[in-house]
């Protein structure tokens, strides 16, 4: 349980702490990888209690590097499930095409893709976040306004109908899609498409569910639907749902039972059903001078490649590194600048995905139907269009001064993650991120370079070199492969430069 802070009672509470606005999954990450930097942290939540309720349902392999940073990538690995691929099915629930995914650990030292129960994933941030000695986290209490000056930022908050403030160093607003911290820098979000109105379905069923451990996508245009098994006994369903019907018009015993076919509707349990509306949107403006906009505040994804909660994990990620190196006055504010920089293209380009397979999975009515079916069976007979859909690894970040795309081994590496073997330190076997961490050691990069193959070395400028034996050949044959000898990493695994 976490405490729950009180007006008047400021205990724990550390002297100009970074606040973050939200107690959501990215908020409560990014306090986690702020504290592992050394900075006091205050997290403010409205709610008294975490959002109990499914929301996203999957994870990939990049941003389970971004939990293993924050320190809890184990304890959620044992609450996820490893996830099979994707398979494409028509209106009678015929496979199309089938992606798989491979469910052992990857490039990136983690499954490509894994289904997890979002109120896990919030149970474990929040049980770290309270057993980390510098973070605070304040539950019923409202951010309701902000004023800056030089020195940073006053942040004013509604506790138990008082109104009271706190000093910041800088605010993080991690405060989902109706941000206030969103409104209160004046930043607006843009549309990217029309929004999409989805009827979600949880369930839970006693006995297993002869269901393809991955994600089903149903192409049919009149009833488009997404289902998959989550973890344990809990399994989703999606369906479009079509103008002007209601919750109450599309779950008819009827119409359940033709979208859970062949599944029985009554041998279930149906946890909730209610409806979404998915939209594609970015917020103009991501940072006014020390507050910051992450995850659903700066930006929404439709569901289609399950990357919404993703895309806000990797904000924190980079976010937190360069923040730090600003406040610790390694760094100036202009820093700060590249993180919209590199992560809205980002951001954008997955989001676009979504759109993209969400159209060619459910539009064209019939006739789009019958051309889904001539081109899915082409397209998973072509290696390269079925390693495209089980490919885990998202676009390089775009070029600025933290991603220098210079010289041949520069454009092809930078802006992209290292891949993450285990690797063999000082006669010990190890993940090489915790290598990583262990070496930059608060820096804000580390060189990594190929002394001969199957042997690196990683090094701070000013201190010892760090002997890696990259003994399965990954960092070699990635380096070599690029005709590197060296890459500059950042903290967040993003190759800064490579020659
Ligand atoms: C049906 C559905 C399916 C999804 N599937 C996926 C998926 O498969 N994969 C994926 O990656 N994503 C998915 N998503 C998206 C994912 O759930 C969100 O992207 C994620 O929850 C966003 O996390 P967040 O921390 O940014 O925001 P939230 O989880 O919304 O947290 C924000 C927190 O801020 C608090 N808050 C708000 N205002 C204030 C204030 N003024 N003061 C204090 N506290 C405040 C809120 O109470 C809330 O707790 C899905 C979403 C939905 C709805």
């Amino acid at each position: 349980m976490q405490r729950v802070w009180r007006l008047g009672n400021t205990d724990g509470v550390p002297a100009d702490p970074v606040v973050v606005v939200g107690a959501g999954p990215v908020g409560l990450t990014a306090a986690l990888l702020l504290a592992r930097r050394g900075l006091p942290v205050l997290v403010v939540e409205k709610h008294l209690e975490p959002y109990p309720l499914p929301r996203a349902v999957h994870l990939d392999d990049e941003v389970f590097r971004v939990l293993q940073a924050a320190g809890v990538g184990d304890e959620v690995q044992a609450r996820s499930r490893p996830f099979a691929g994707l398979r494409l099915l028509d209106g009678s629930h015929r496979v199309l095409a089938e992606f798989r995914r491979r469910p052992e650990v990857g490039i990136n030292g983690w499954p490509q893709g894994s289904f997890v129960h979002q109120p896990d994933l919030e149970e474990v941030l929040a049980a770290a976040a309270a057993a980390t000695p510098g973070i605070t986290v304040a539950r019923g209490v409202e951010v309701t306004g902000l004023s800056q000056d030089d020195d940073g930022v006053t942040v004013l908050m509604r506790d138990d109908g008082a109104d009271r403030s706190v000093r910041a160093a800088a605010v993080l607003g991690c405060d989902g899609a109706g941000s206030t911290v969103r409104d209160l820098i004046g930043s607006t979000m843009r549309d990217l498409g029309p929004a999409d109105r989805w009827l979600v379905l949880d369930v839970r069923s006693p006995a297993p569910l002869p269901v393809w451990p991955g994600a089903h996508q149903v192409c049919d245009s009149r009833r488009p639907a997404t289902f998959m098994p989550v973890t344990g006994d809990r399994y989703r369903w999606e369906s479009r749902m079509a103008p002007g019907e209601t919750v109450q018009d599309v779950t008819t015993p009827d119409r359940l039972a033709a979208l859970l076919a062949p599944v029985d509707p009554d041998g279930v349990e149906i946890v909730r059903a209610v409806e979404y509306t998915f939209r594609a949107q970015v917020a103009d403006r991501w940072r006014a001078g020390r507050v910051l906009l992450a995850g659903d505040a700066a930006h929404l994804s439709p569901p289609f490649v399950g990357q919404g909660m993703g895309l806000g994990l990797r904000d924190v990620h980079q976010l937190t590194w360069k923040l730090a190196a600003v406040l610790a006055g390694e760094s100036g504010d202009d820093l700060l600048d590249s993180y919209q920089a590199e992560r809205e293209p980002h951001a954008r380009a997955l989001i676009g995905v979504a759109q993209l397979l969400g159209r060619l999975m459910t539009r064209g009515g019939r006739a789009g139907d019958v051309l889904r079916r001539g081109v899915l069976a082409v397209a998973r007979r072509i290696p390269a269009a079925a390693r495209l859909a089980t490919d885990s690894r998202t676009p390089p970040l775009a070029a600025g001064p933290e991603v220098q795309r210079r010289g041949r081994a520069g454009r092809r590496l930078a802006g992209s993650l290292v891949p993450q073997p285990d690797v063999v330190v000082d006669g010990r076997r190890c993940r090489f991120d915790d290598v990583l961490d262990r070496v930059l050691d608060g820096a804000t990069g580390a060189e990594l370079a190929l002394v001969r193959p199957g042997e690196l070395t990683l090094r701070v400028a000013g201190r010892p070199p760090v002997q890696v034996q990259d003994d399965g050949g990954a960092l070699t044959s990635w380096l070599t492969g690029a005709s590197a000898s060296a890459a500059q990493i950042r903290p967040d695994r993003i190759v800064r430069a490579a020659r």
